[in-house]
């Protein structure tokens, strides 16, 4: 969630410096450049972040939108979950 925050405020000052406008952005990604894939898949969607938030934030969600993307825009999903068919 830091990562994510950090990013999102380095974004929005970025944008505001150059008058609304993200244009091309700086090549970075958040994830890869500021979570990597083995912060994503480490979790194991207890919900227990959920829980504890206090202001109501699901960063379970956040996290598995981000698997999501990860499988279904780039194929990457971990070989765990790989189906061997022979
Ligand atoms: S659901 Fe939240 S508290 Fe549970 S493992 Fe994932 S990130 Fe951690």
């Amino acid at each position: 969630m830091m990562d994510t925050r950090d990013r999102i405020e380095e974004v929005g000052q970025a944008m505001n410096a150059a008058g609304g406008s993200w244009g091309n952005g700086d090549g970075k990604t958040l994830l890869g450049d500021y979570i990597s894939e083995e912060e994503l898949w480490a979790c194991t969607s207890c919900q227990a972040c959920v829980d504890a938030c206090p202001i109501n934030i699901s960063p379970m969600g956040i996290i598995l939108d981000m698997r999501r993307s990860l499988i279904m825009e780039d194929s990457k999903a971990p070989r765990a979950h790989h189906r061997h068919v022979q």
